[in-house]
This record gives structure tokens, sequence and C-alpha cells, in this order.
């Protein structure tokens, strides 16, 4: 409370008072507004305690004119304006006692609720701790099987490589073996056809192909052949 401001003293206004207020007999002291509405309840808002007498409450100028200060305690004895002033410093001290009071609940509450919060945001912190630690060994775990699928992959691409070049090394020394039996067939006819003569008339000799698997790579030799022994044999058949 700074300066002597005095507050409403219901706690769902607490308004700062400035000028006109309604202070009661159980020290209590409202704004303008709450003090209309206790007023019509005749009773003190604070406490409850019920107004018997016009004398329980009072509207209080809290800036008081320098004449109104002139007239307020006029009259009066020392001894009577000294009481009215010490009760009025103890109705002053009261306040205080209450706002301090009100002021440390507050803060006990707002401590609690900071010790609230800081327990929350730690739990927080632990929770998504533990789950960044579950999710880098996770991370972890997907990066090295996938090094160990690029290794599978590398060495399958190597050995696909390799099969590769087996496979068209096989194919040169095929068609080589494909050549040779040929070359061989076709000397083993020309041999056979020397040796044993077939009958020239036989439309099969002459035109019925072979039957192997090579009879494509076969083909030149086979025919060459043939057209020779056919031109050894019958020389009109190539005119
Ligand atoms: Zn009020
Ligand atoms: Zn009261």
């Amino acid at each position: 409370m700074a300066d002597g401001e005095l507050r409403c003293n219901l706690q769902s206004c607490r308004k700062v008072l400035e000028e006109n207020a309604l202070v009661t007999s159980c020290s209590h002291i409202f704004c303008y507004q709450h003090g209309q509405v206790s007023i019509s309840n005749e009773n003190c808002l604070a406490c409850g305690t019920k107004f018997r007498s016009k004398t329980d409450f009072s509207i209080t100028d809290l800036r008081p004119s320098d004449q109104i200060k002139s007239m307020l305690l006029s009259g009066l004895n020392p001894d009577q304006a000294l009481e009215i002033a010490n009760r009025s410093i103890s109705f002053y001290t009261y306040q205080l006692f209450n706002e301090n009071r009100l002021k440390d609940e507050m803060l006990k509450r707002s401590k609690e609720e900071c010790d609230n919060l800081k327990g929350y945001c730690a739990s927080l912190k632990a929770k998504y701790h533990t789950e960044i630690e579950k999710l880098q060994r996770s991370t972890l775990g997907l990066k090295q099987e996938i090094e160990e699928k690029i290794g599978e992959l590398e060495k399958q691409r190597e050995q696909t490589c390799q099969y590769s070049r087996l496979s068209k090394k096989l194919q040169l020394e095929l068609v080589t073996c494909k050549r040779e039996i040929a070359m061989l067939k076709a000397r083993q006819t020309r041999e056979e056809s020397v040796s044993t003569p077939r009958d020239p008339t036989s439309f099969e000799f002459l035109f019925k192909p072979e039957k192997n698997s090579m009879q494509q790579d076969t083909e030149f030799f086979e025919g060459s052949s043939r057209f020779k022994l056919s031109k050894w044999n019958y020389p009109r058949y190539s005119d």
C-alpha cells in the first residue's frame, strides 16, 4: 500500500480509494459503489457485521480540503482530538495489517503456483528428454540399418557385375563353340559324303535341314558344303 493508499475491502474489487469511501465501525472501508451496496444490505461486505444504527458506518472524504481539516476537530479538547487521531491511526494500521496479510497470502499462492509450474516444467522436460533419447537411439539404429543395407546392395551390385562379365565371357565361348561345332559338322559331312555317296535323286539329301541347335550358326557352312557336294556329285544342280 503506497503512500497511504487504501483499497476497497471487498476482495473481488480492491479498487484504490481516492475520494469518498464508506467506513464501518468494524474497521472496514469500501469504494463508493460497494459502500452503497453495503448500506443497502445493512451489513459489512467484508466481515458481515450487521449495521444496527447509522453510527455503524459513515461516508468519509479521503481528500479533505483545508477548510474541512480546520473544522473537523474544532471545538474538541486536545485529549479528544488525540483520541480521535489515535483511533484513526489504529484504523489505518489495521488496514495496513490486512493488506500485508492479503499480499502474503497472494504471494504464497503465487509461490505455490510457481512451484507447481516448475514441477510441471521439470516433468515435461524429463518426458521430452526421454523421448528425445528414444528417438536418437531409434535414429541411430535406422542409420546403422541403412548403412548395412547399402553394404548389402553394394555387394549385390559387385556380384551382378561379376555375373555380367562371366555371362559375356560364356556367350563368347558359346559362339566360339558353335562355330567350331559347325565347322566340325561340315567337315564330317564332307568326309561322309566322300566315303559313302548318297542317292543323287534323294530330295531329303539335298534340302532337309540338319536336326541340331546350331542350325543358324552352321547354316553357312552346311549350305556351302552341300552346295559343294551337290556340285561334286551332280553338276547340273548348281547351274
Ligand atoms: Zn469496491
Ligand atoms: Zn466489517
